[in-house]
């Protein structure tokens, strides 16, 4: 059992994390960082439209960030934080374990949740073997790849109208798969879609079938027999927070969208606790998952300078 205070302790490591880390070490301020090796984007061939490193693998990007943030003085620790707590005004305790770590306890003044999302996803045979490479979630990030090409477009519900009608700058060659439950669409909604030639497939989805050395999905095979043949799939089911830790510190959630709140500075509405990335409303891209925790540092910095030297 270890107790030792930071000026942060931030927990994920992921572009958010990472970004706001190296900031804060190049503040010159006591930074640790937690993160148990699980990016939401794992699965990925390549990040997209991130500035300068357009196509780098998750894993460079972030092994990288890890290095930089070490060069600068910060500490990046791989552990599970189980458990956060207010113990006094200014000061927060974080406790981690897990096989590899015998429980710890440390200390910090301010803390960053930079947690992340998980994604909902298909739950078919062959999912796993295209994901990341010709089945996505985010068009942001995947989109013009699949210019011109067949995307089927698997969603359901009002949500569904949209996602796939935004596909309508890549493709015209969509189809929906609601894969045997449409949820709220209406009749209304699947107007809008056949106005632009959409069709709707209401079967319940047997299984994903291409090449699985090149991660190419070819065909969507249905349980009544029948199959769709396509390039690329999307699918927008949803996602959940990767971590309750914003909730036992008794953060506000945004009401619209179901994550963490943030105010202009990106600090929670509990005092002294910050969130950036995919964790707080905005896009979900790691670009501005990096600006945030960038931003979040700057203020965590300017929250912790002492009162003698403001003017
Ligand atoms: C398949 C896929 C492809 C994508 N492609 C792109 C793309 O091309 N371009 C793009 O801009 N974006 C892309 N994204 C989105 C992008 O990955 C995210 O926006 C970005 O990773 C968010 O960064 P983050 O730091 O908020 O969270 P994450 O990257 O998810 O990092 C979360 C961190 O929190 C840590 N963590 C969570 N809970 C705990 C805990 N209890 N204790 C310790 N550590 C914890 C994890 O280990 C991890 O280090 C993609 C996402 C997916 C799923």
């Amino acid at each position: 059992m270890t107790e030792q205070l930071y000026d942060c302790i931030v927990i994920g490591a992921g572009p958010a994390g990472l970004s706001a880390s190296l900031f804060l070490a190049r503040y010159r301020r006591r930074v640790l960082t937690f993160h148990h090796n699980s990016p939401r984007n794992i699965y990925s061939h390549g990040v997209h439209g991130f500035l300068g490193h357009h196509g780098i693998m998750p894993t460079e990007l972030l092994a990288r960030g890890r290095e930089e943030v070490t060069m600068h003085g910060g500490l990046v620790v791989e552990g599970c934080v189980t458990k956060v707590e207010r113990i006094g005004e200014e000061c927060f305790r974080v406790l981690t374990g897990d096989e590899k770590m015998v429980e710890q306890t440390f200390e910090a003044r301010r803390l960053l949740l930079a947690t992340g999302l998980r994604d909902l996803t298909p739950d078919c045979p062959g999912f796993r073997e295209f994901y990341g490479v010709s089945v996505h979630h985010c068009p942001d990030c995947d989109g013009f790849e699949a210019t011109g090409k067949r995307i089927a477009v698997v969603s359901r519900g009002k949500s569904a109208v949209g996602f796939t009608l935004g596909l309508l700058a890549w493709t015209d060659k969509l189809t929906l798969i609601t894969n045997g439950d449409a949820g709220d669409m209406t009749d209304e909604h699947q107007a809008k879609l056949s106005e632009f030639n959409i069709p709707i497939t209401n079967g319940r989805i047997a299984k994903l079938e291409g090449d699985a050395e090149t991660k190419q999905i070819e065909i969507v095979r249905f349980e009544d027999g029948d199959a769709l043949e396509c390039d690329s799939l999307f699918f927008n089911l949803g996602t959940q927070p990767a971590s309750d830790l914003h909730d036992m510190l008794g953060c506000r959630i945004d009401e619209e969208c179901g994550l963490v709140w943030v105010d202009e500075e990106q600090q929670t509405s509990i005092a002294g606790v910050y969130a950036a990335g995919d964790l707080t409303p905005k896009s979900q891209l790691a670009v501005v998952a990096a600006a945030e925790g960038a931003m979040a540092a700057i203020h965590i910095h300017k929250s912790l300078i002492p009162e003698s030297q403001r003017v």
